[in-house]
């Protein structure tokens, strides 16, 4: 299996031969095509898989083949919110969002707290298509009105196992309630229990399944 084989865009397909990648990882082999299709997806993936680009990937060439929706003032509106467990990990998903993403005309933004929440403010007002967030912080945002995500096309939670383990499975269920209903729906988990099958039966609608 190539890269050049599962359906992504030259601008994609550049940035991934710049990282010197010679072959997709097992996931990306089967994740890219299944979330390029559009549908939900529930993989089984650890860290050090190659993950992050299997969603990361092919979330970029959704959107960059529809046209950026824009706010009254023409600024980006969040397409795509990615949900993390920990700061360490929104950065680092954020990090190679922009890395995979170098060639596209799409803005990324990372928001977690133990940080200012002027500095966000003013970063998500110069306009974002894909949010990289921590749970608190991100309904921080919202209950303060300075976060819009009406206009969500994507969502990604990404080691949800953890996100469960650390409690945040409340503040899940308030961002699930604020999305749009109509989108694509993609979790990633290295573990199943019981309460990440509940997740799953709630958030996803007939996912594609992965485990590596
Ligand atoms: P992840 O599982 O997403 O945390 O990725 C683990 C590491 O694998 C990261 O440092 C990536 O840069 C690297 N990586 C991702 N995809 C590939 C690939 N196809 N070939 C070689 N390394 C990769």
């Amino acid at each position: 299996m190539k890269f050049t084989d599962l359906g992504l865009a030259e601008p994609l397909l550049r940035a991934v031969h710049e990282q010197g990648y010679d072959a997709p990882t097992p996931i990306q082999a089967q994740a890219i095509p299944a979330v390029l299709k559009g549908g939900d997806l529930l993989a089984g993936a650890q860290t050090g898989t190659g993950k992050t680009a299997g969603f990361t990937l092919p979330l970029l060439q959704r959107l960059s083949v529809d046209k950026p929706v824009r706010d009254a003032r023409g600024r980006a509106m969040i397409r795509a919110l990615i949900l993390t467990p920990t700061r360490e990990l929104a950065a680092q998903v954020e990090e190679s969002v922009r890395t995979y993403g170098k060639y596209l005309p799409l803005k990324s933004m990372v928001m977690f707290g133990g940080v200012g929440m002027q500095p966000q403010i003013d970063r998500l007002r110069q306009g974002v298509d894909i949010l990289v967030a921590t749970p608190g912080r991100l309904l921080d945002h919202h209950g303060q009105g300075t976060l819009d995500l009406s206009k969500i096309e994507i969502l990604v939670l990404d080691e949800a196992d953890r996100m469960l383990d650390m409690g945040f499975i409340h503040d899940i269920k308030k961002v699930l309630a604020v999305l749009p209903p109509k989108r694509q729906n993609l979790l990633f988990s290295a573990t199943f229990s019981d309460d990440i099958k509940a997740l799953a039966d709630r958030l996803l609608n007939q996912p594609a399944l992965i485990e590596v």
